[in-house]
């Protein structure tokens, strides 16, 4: 973590120290939430929505902090205090971030995308971790927030940070790639999340290029090559020194590509075409998540990892957050929950996914609102309905208000009895608890909003 004199700190971005602090006195990393206070540390008051941290900032003191920053214009800085006077406290940890990383020699990777970002950070790092000393984004903390506080606490001899970028709009990105100035940088996909903001799937893919604004000259651009919008949105960039290019995917047109994959029961087994000879194998369902690992791959070999760390590092992979989690209830049922986050894409893979699975009994969805999406949301609820198919999926449970279209489309293909829509989650719950077998499998997902987590409990439970 950053560890910098008070008068170091107040240099680098810019602040005034009030003359009761010590110039001298040292600080060892950053914190802004009072119930987290690390001693020594600086304490960033940040002002939200629902709060003021300038309310905490005498706490923050009392609990440990080494000294505090203070926006002005919010009051009286109270008296006494070691503290730095800021026109704005955001900003002023973002240039804290900033300055911190340009004086390090961390090889910097940002990713980004619609889909997968986390995933692909955790697979990096782990590839990364058996031949680098590497740091990666904590969780989901990659907003202008947690990615800050996500550089500041790289240590002076990290070699490799692995940064999640994510974004709700434009200028977010460039905003993170400007602070992190990645050497390298990952595009996953370009997705439907977000329409709503952004209008149009080439302006997600415009947001998501902005990632090359910061990275440096010459640097490493990885990026999913079967998607063409990626490609146009860096040449309207038209940058001055382009970066050097890695397109991964499914297609043999790219410079990474699987020359085989195979589903197994808690993971996938795949062949790449870089890597001849070499088995790879991820605890990961889903083809999705093979063409993540291209990604991986693609980048992991520019920097000089060998293949077989590659395949050592992807086959022992801990997931920060697996999102499509495989759940064995103790009845026997396997429950593929998936219920934090939906997208059409995301919808599309996992049913995709729920279709392509050997080696189970009778396979059930359970499908909630996916939120967000624009006015086109009805139509891609109905192109949901449209990808199900009745020779692999029993009966499909919908539950949510726009997934009555999922349930419209699917009933042309299916038979009426095999397509139900729920108001009630209880009631979705008794009526699949009724049905299902131990040996089958149940796919649960749904946007975050939908809740949909309390159906993989109720089958957990009752099943
Ligand atoms: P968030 O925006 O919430 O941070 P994320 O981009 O970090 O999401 P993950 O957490 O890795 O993404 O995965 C989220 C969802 O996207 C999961 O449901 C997963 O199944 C799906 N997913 C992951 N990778 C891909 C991909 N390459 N293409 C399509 N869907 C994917
Ligand atoms: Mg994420």
């Amino acid at each position: 973590m950053i560890r910098r004199t008070l008068a170091q700190i107040a240099a680098m971005i810019g602040g005034t120290a009030v003359p009761d602090a010590d110039p001298d006195q040292l600080i060892a990393g950053v914190s802004k939430d009072t119930r987290a206070i690390q001693p020594g540390s600086l304490y960033v008051p940040l002002v939200g929505e629902h709060f003021d941290g300038h309310d905490f900032v005498q706490d923050a003191i009392d609990k440990g902090a080494a000294a505090s920053l203070w926006q002005e214009g919010h009051g009286q800085a109270p008296a006494g205090l070691p503290i730095i006077l800021v026109d704005d406290s955001l900003a002023a940890l973002q240039r804290l971030a900033k300055a911190y990383r340009s004086e390090l020699n961390t090889k910097i990777i940002g990713v980004t995308g619609s889909n997968g970002k986390t995933t692909t950070k955790d697979m990096l790092a782990a590839v990364l971790s058996t031949t680098y000393r590497v740091h990666k984004t904590m969780g989901n903390l990659n907003n202008h927030i947690g990615l800050p506080l996500t550089l500041l606490q790289l240590e002076e001899d990290t070699e490799v940070a692995v940064l999640e970028m994510g974004m709700s709009g434009r200028k977010e990105i460039e905003l993170l790639s400007d602070i992190a100035q990645p050497d390298a940088a990952i595009i996953t996909n370009i997705g439907e999340a977000h329409l709503l903001q952004l209008g149009s799937r080439e302006e997600i893919a415009r947001a998501k290029t902005e990632i090359l604004h910061g990275l440096k000259p010459g640097g490493l651009f990885v990026y999913l090559g079967d998607e063409p919008l990626i490609e146009q949105a860096v040449q309207e960039m038209g940058l001055s020194t382009p970066p050097e290019k890695v397109r991964f995917g499914t297609s043999e047109d790219n410079d990474i590509y699987p020359v085989s994959i195979q589903a197994e029961v808690e993971g996938t087994r795949f062949a790449v075409n870089a890597c001849p000879g070499v088995d790879f194998y991820i605890p990961l369902l889903g083809k999705h998540n093979v063409i993540n690992a291209l990604a991986v791959i693609g980048l992991a070999q520019r920097l000089g990892v060998t293949a077989e760390r590659m395949a050592q590092g992807l086959e022992s992979l801990q997931l920060t957050s697996m999102r499509i989690e495989l759940i064995k209830a103790d009845s026997g049922l396997t429950i593929l929950n998936d219920a934090y986050n939906a997208s059409p894409t995301s919808m599309r893979a996992a049913l995709q996914l729920l279709h392509e699975l050997q080696g189970y009994g009778r396979k059930y969805a359970v499908l909630g609102d996916m939120l967000e999406l624009g006015p086109r949301e009805a139509e891609f609820h109905r192109s949901m309905g449209a990808l199900l198919d009745p020779g692999e999926v029993e009966t499909v449970f919908v539950f949510g208000p726009l997934s009555k279209h999922i349930a419209e489309e699917a009933s042309k293909k299916f038979h009426p009895e095999k397509v139900k829509a729920f108001d009630d989650k209880n009631e979705l719950v008794t009526a699949l608890a009724r049905i299902v077998r131990p040996e089958d499998v149940v796919l649960v997902k749904g946007s975050r909003g939908m809740k949909l987590e309390q159906v993989v409990t109720g089958l957990q439970g009752g099943s």
